[in-house]
């Protein structure tokens, strides 16, 4: 091991190579409950030649790599492993171009999500994606985890973002396929196979991603709702009066509602607290005509009681306040031993799915504290269960709420992947079939089994 770390040193300059009690605390977890683990050591590469050093170096000795982008993950993706080096990304992090014309940005894979929102905003453009880690949160994270966030209603996941990429793979060779074009259709389509691969078939280092026109005009609503099947209603409804205006449909059920509130010490703005709100943010031309093509589908639910009251954000400040109430969900994390569960279901159960949860919860362990929410244009649910008064429950309800999943033939990761956290419970959204194809495309990028072994699926 002092040999290895001795030529990383001669490839990296001695300042990027972090041993002992020199590993910042922060590079042994990321957001999960998976426990802190110190790595062998902590690479930060500059150059993409630098990872493939490292990777070449680490290939040659046997020893694993973990990469870590801004370590936001929510599965234990990059969290380290104590035989295993870990690789931060975090000094690549320049945007290096942005083509106004195209509407594409080239970015290294440490970029921040704020850094390419603000690129593209001062070129004025628009990245799709949005999650609320954006400051910490890196490109090549994204990328790994093809993450969703709230924008995927209108702009797709990362996936859809991504033109072209540059990986080095686990032995050190360079997979450049950095190629801006839309169409090109010359046989496997390689860098897709990383993406949503969460390190395990290569480390990303930089990536062209596609920009939309800036919206000129954001209109951002808080409707309460009476019942799951008025939110539905409620999509539909605004879909159909604009279509392709719907920006984010993001739906809060009261137990989440309630926990936000706290977390941000900020009243609900309803006079009582609704069974269900939706944060709706519509994009368009001018507010005027954004205005005038709600007022109308609004008014007919309200006056049917679909809709129990309606808040319209009148200024940005307005606006980013109700906003802050979705977004609290770091703080509300802060306070829980969380369970975290990233479902996604067919849009028609999650009414009755999420009364097939409470109805378990609370006969098996009744008092313990559960958040509902989600991106719900996307069919996807995120539940927050609370374990802290319960520290061995935490597999049982996984699995009573996993089983329910399986029945309605959801997934149980819709955004957040698999680490480490869900690697059991994989073969319930992923057939046999599936899973020895991954097994092989595994085998064939990483022989050695070196690259963030242990996570997403075992291979042997
Ligand atoms: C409060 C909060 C809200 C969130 N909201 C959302 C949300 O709305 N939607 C959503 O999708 N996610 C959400 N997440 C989860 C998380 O932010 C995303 O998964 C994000 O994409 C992780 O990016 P990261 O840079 O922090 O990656 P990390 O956590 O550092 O790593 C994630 C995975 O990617 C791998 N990886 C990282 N960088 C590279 C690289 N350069 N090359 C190869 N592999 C790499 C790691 O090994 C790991 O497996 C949320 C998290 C928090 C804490």
């Amino acid at each position: 091991m002092d040999a290895l770390i001795r030529a990383l040193r001669e490839a990296l300059g001695h300042a990027a190579v972090l041993t002992g009690e020199g590993i910042p605390v922060a590079h042994e977890r990321d957001w999960s409950v998976v426990p802190a683990q110190r790595p062998l050591a902590l690479l930060r590469p500059a150059s993409t030649a630098e990872v493939a050093s490292v990777l070449r170096l680490a290939h040659e000795a046997g020893v694993a790599v973990v990469p870590q982008g801004g370590l936001t993950g929510l599965v234990g993706g990059a969290t380290p492993r104590a035989d295993a080096l870990a690789l931060s990304l975090a000094r690549m992090s320049a945007i290096e171009e942005i083509d106004a014309t195209a509407a594409t940005i080239t970015a290294q894979a440490g970029a921040t999500l704020q850094a390419v929102q603000d690129a593209a905003t001062a070129a004025g453009l628009l990245f799709g994606v949005d999650l609320a880690p954006r400051g910490s949160c890196q490109i090549g994270g994204l990328i790994s985890t093809n993450a969703g966030g709230t924008g995927v209603i209108q702009y797709g996941s990362m996936r859809a973002q991504v033109l072209g990429l540059e990986v080095v793979l686990a032995d050190g060779t360079l997979l450049s396929m950095l190629r801006p074009m839309l169409k090109n259709n010359t046989g496997y389509d390689l860098a897709h196979a990383f993406i949503g691969a969460e390190g395990t078939l290569g480390v990303v280092t930089r990536a062209i991603l596609r920009l939309h026109p800036k919206p000129r005009t954001r209109l951002t609503a808080l409707v309460a709702l009476p019942d799951y099947a008025a939110a539905t209603q409620l999509l539909q409804t605004l879909r159909s009066a604009l279509p392709g205006s719907i920006a984010a449909f993001e739906l809060m059920w009261d137990d989440f509602l309630a926990a936000a509130s706290r977390a941000t010490a900020q009243a609900l703005p309803f006079a009582g607290a609704p069974p269900l709100a939706a944060l709706v943010e519509f994009s368009g031309p001018d507010a005027s005509s954004l205005q005038a093509g709600i007022e109308a589908p609004l008014a007919a639910l309200l006056e049917a009681g679909k809709v129990l009251d309606i808040v319209l954000a009148q200024s940005d400040t307005q606006a980013a306040k109700l906003w802050r109430l979705r977004e609290s969900v770091g703080e509300i994390l802060m306070r829980f031993t969380p369970l975290n569960f990233d479902i996604s279901l067919p849009l028609a159960a999650i009414g009755t799915f999420v009364a097939a949860c409470r109805a378990q919860l609370q006969a098996h362990w009744p008092g313990c504290e559960a958040l509902f929410f989600g991106h719900l244009g996307d069919g996807n649910l995120h539940i927050i269960i609370d374990v802290t008064g319960l520290p061995d429950a935490g597999e049982a309800i996984e699995d009573a709420i996993y089983a329910l999943v399986a029945q309605e033939r959801g997934s149980i990761s819709a955004e957040h992947g698999i680490g480490l956290l869900k690697k059991h419970y994989l073969a319930l959204s992923r057939s046999p079939a599936e899973l020895a194809a991954m097994r092989a495309i595994k085998r064939a990028l990483d022989p050695r089994g070196l690259m963030n072994p242990g996570k997403v699926l075992d291979v042997d």
